[in-house]
């Protein structure tokens, strides 16, 4: 029997790390931008918009629709759900990928499609969800924006889409493609019939999100530092082997270069698609 075995249960332990981690966890948050520690309701309460550096932290789906509707609003379509139609597995099932996507987001894909009143005007909102697989577009996410915009033309109502998404999603393959054709078709119905479509792209708005509908705005309009583009730089400096500019793919870059329309601080959004509203369709009866 060994003589120097130490009662563990008489000195007091120091706290595990888990322990320690969940009393501070979530209080503080570190900001991308400028690196400084912020408080959380800080930023909670500045639409989570870094209150040292006006940098954009990105927000889900419906935070978005929240920010930017009066009140509650009707949802459409909420029950479309992919059908899996390449039986695709990677690293694991698609459909087991969507699964735990589902019970994660509580969403059924990386769409919402909404109407409701924007500073009082009714409007249909589709809102991106980033968390989402990538926030990617498959065969749900095309109908229900293409649902959208019918919708739209039907009742001569508004349209705006808030972007943030990495592209087509891979795992339905080319029926992931033809969502952008399928889009696209459909916006040129609602344009020729002038009923407004304003586009909101945030970070990140890239690939076939970017190549189709997120583009195609009567006004395109940006956050601050929202990165977009379609291929990445990376890709980009390997094809075209030069070194890219200082900026380039973010939303100041691609203003300057007349890409987009406007950059709006997430404070002034709402009144910016507001007023841009009253603009195409007059104020507000
Ligand atoms: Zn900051």
């Amino acid at each position: 029997m060994p003589w120097f075995t130490r009662d563990k249960t008489a000195r007091p332990q120091a706290p595990a790390e888990e322990d320690r981690k969940v009393k501070t966890e979530g209080l503080w948050v570190k900001c991308d931008g400028c690196r400084q520690i912020i408080w959380r309701k800080a930023l909670d309460e500045n639409l989570q918009v870094c209150t040292k550096c006006g940098y954009h932290f990105r927000l889900d789906a419906v935070a978005r629709l929240r920010l930017l509707l009066d009140g509650e609003w009707e949802e459409f379509d909420k029950g479309l759900t992919s059908t899996d139609p390449l039986g695709f597995v990677d690293s694991r099932r698609y459909t087991e990928r969507l699964g735990g996507m589902q019970k994660s987001t509580g969403l059924r894909d990386a769409v919402i499609s909404a109407g409701g009143a924007l500073n009082g005007r009714y409007v249909h909102m589709c809102s991106l969800e980033l968390k989402f697989i990538g926030g990617s577009m498959g065969a749900v996410v095309g109908e229900k924006i293409t649902r959208a915009i019918e919708r739209s033309l039907e009742r001569r109502v508004p349209l705006i889409i808030v972007s943030a998404s990495g592209g087509a999603r891979m795992q339905e393959g080319a029926v992931s493609l033809m969502q952008m054709a399928k889009i696209s078709a459909a916006l040129m119905y609602l344009d020729e019939a002038r009923i407004p479509f304003l586009s909101v792209l945030t970070d990140p708005t890239t690939g076939g999100v970017t190549a189709s509908f997120a583009m195609l705005g009567d006004l395109n309009i940006a956050e601050p530092g929202a990165l977009i583009g379609f291929a990445g730089p990376r890709v980009i400096e390997q094809t075209i082997r030069q070194k890219l500019p200082q900026g380039f793919q973010r939303a100041e870059f691609l203003l300057n270069k007349g890409m987009l329309d406007a950059v709006v601080k997430r404070p002034d959004l709402k009144d910016y698609l507001a007023q841009a509203l009253d603009f195409f369709c007059g104020p507000v009866a």
